[in-house]
Formats: structure tokens, C-alpha cells, sequence
């Protein structure tokens, strides 16, 4: 695809079926979503990733379709100045280099000390342990339902809950870094707008309630999920009640530091889109 064509695609998809801005505040599982006909962002990933091979991470195609979004990207937004008048090297100075890296070590700072991070990172971290240590209890449940389809017992549905339980897995892997990764961006967004006009995040609403929401959402889903475990391993009752506590605290401490997060509209996901 050549630098030009970015712009034709933005404008190719530029119609009324796509919902503006529905992947700003999304759980990013496009495979599972409703809304990829709808999608700004899908349409440009399949442009660039269209296959398999180009979404491996370890495979070379990746890392030159995403060398292409983001050349693509900077080369577009340069253009897109230029017609605003805009001189984006006149304004990319040393001095203004260096006064936004200054400003962007102090704002690491604060997120990196922030206890919210530090309790969705011990969060991440104690979900690797749970399923290392489940390896055993895994094998043995699988064993356990493989038994119990081939004796075809009445009153049981042993695929159901392999289903069930694959299904559990699959969120919780999938949440277990997003969740802090949102949080990160909310904690980010939140120093961030200290600086905004009251006006225009009014306008726009707060990106940092908008991803603290997603991120809740991540851990309502995980919790549901993590019941599903309790239930299926009563042999790990205490260490999966200890995440279950700590992912509650998580939840609960995010719903203080974002009071407004839970209210926040996600475009298209509560805009009536889905009904
Ligand atoms: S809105 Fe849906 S299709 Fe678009 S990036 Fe998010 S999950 Fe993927």
C-alpha cells in the first residue's frame, strides 16, 4: 500500500454505516466483536494485516505492516498540517523536544507509583502464578470430563463445561493485561486533562473515565470468569478467593479514582447500536 493510500482508505470508509470513535473505547477482541463492519480501525487492520502470517507477532510480515501504519500515519498527519497552514517541523524545536520529555518523565512517574497500577500489575502477575500452578489440576479435570462423555452419564453435560471452562480461560488471558494497560492510559489521561479547558472535556468527555471504564468492564468480565474456576477447582479455593479479593479491591479502588468512569458513553457500545 503506498503513503497516499492511507488517505484513501480513511476516506473510502469515511460513510454514515461506520460509528465514529466505536474503537476508542472497545475491549479490542475484534473477533468477537459486533461492530467490525462498522469499524474504522478494523477496515485499516485488515488493510495491513490481512492474514494469519501478518498478525504474528513473531513473523517479519507483522512488523512491517505496522513500520507501514506508522510511516503511513506520520506522512498523513504531516500532509493534513500542511493544509491546516501548519508547520509541524517549525514546531518540533530541541527546546520543545526536551520540555515534553520532561513533562513526560514526571508523568511516568506519577502513573509508575500509582497504586492502582501496582494492583493491576500484582493483579497480572498472580494470574501466571494461578495457571502455572493449575497445570496439574488441569490435566485432571480434562481427564475427569473426557471420562465422564464416554461413560454418558444422565444429568451430565461434560462438553458444556468444557466449553464453559475454555470460555473462562480465554477471558481471563484476555483481560489479564488490558486491564492495566487501560488503567495506565486513564491514570495518564487523568494528569493530562489537569491541563484542559473544563469546557471541552465537557465536550468530548474524559478519555481517562472513558478507559477507566473499559478497564471495569474488563474486570466485571473477570470476575464472572473467575467464579467459573472457583466452582471447577475446589482444590484452588483459597488461591483463586485471594484473586477474587484482590480483583474486587482493584474494581472497587478504580470506581473511587473514576467516580464518573462507569457513566461514561462508549460510541456505539451504548448508543443504542447494540439493541
Ligand atoms: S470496535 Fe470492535 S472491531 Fe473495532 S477495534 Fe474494537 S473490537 Fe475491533
Amino acid at each position: 500500500m503506498a503513503d497516499a493510500d492511507l488517505r484513501s482508505l480513511l476516506e473510502e470508509n469515511d460513510n454514515d454505516n461506520n460509528i465514529e470513535g466505536v474503537y476508542n473505547y472497545c475491549n479490542r477482541w475484534c473477533e468477537r466483536c459486533p461492530f467490525t463492519e462498522r469499524c474504522l480501525n478494523y477496515a485499516i487492520g485488515l488493510e495491513h494485516f490481512p492474514d494469519e502470517e501478518s498478525r504474528d507477532l513473531n513473523n517479519e510480515a507483522f512488523w512491517q505492516g505496522l513500520h507501514t501504519v506508522f510511516a503511513q500515519t506520520k506522512a498523513l498527519l504531516v500532509q493534513m498540517a500542511q493544509e491546516q497552514g501548519v508547520d509541524l517541523e517549525a514546531l518540533d524545536t530541541p527546546e520543545s523536544r526536551a520540555a515534553w520529555q520532561a513533562r513526560e518523565a514526571e508523568v511516568d512517574e506519577q502513573i509508575e507509583s500509582s497504586p492502582l497500577l501496582n494492583a493491576a500489575e500484582a493483579y497480572r502477575q498472580m494470574v501466571d502464578n494461578w495457571f502455572r500452578e493449575s497445570e496439574e489440576g488441569f490435566r485432571a479435570k480434562s481427564e475427569e470430563l473426557t471420562t465422564l462423555a464416554r461413560l454418558g452419564v444422565a444429568g451430565l453435560n461434560p462438553e458444556a463445561t468444557a466449553i464453559s471452562l475454555a470460555e473462562a480461560v480465554e477471558i481471563i488471558r484476555w483481560y489479564q493485561f488490558f486491564i492495566e494497560v487501560k488503567l495506565m492510559r486513564a491514570i495518564r489521561s487523568a494528569i493530562n486533562e489537569q491541563d484542559e479547558e473544563p469546557e471541552m472535556l465537557a465536550e468530548s468527555g474524559r478519555d481517562s473515565d472513558g478507559s477507566a471504564k473499559i478497564a471495569l468492564i474488563g474486570m466485571d468480565h473477570s470476575i464472572g470468569a473467575w467464579g467459573a474456576l472457583l466452582r471447577a477447582f475446589p482444590d484452588r479455593e483459597t488461591e483463586t478467593l485471594t484473586i477474587l479479593a484482590h480483583l474486587d479491591r482493584l474494581r472497587r479502588a478504580t470506581e473511587r479514582e473514576f467516580p464518573n468512569a462507569r457513566a461514561f458513553v462508549c460510541a456505539g457500545w451504548d448508543t443504542g447500536e447494540l439493541e
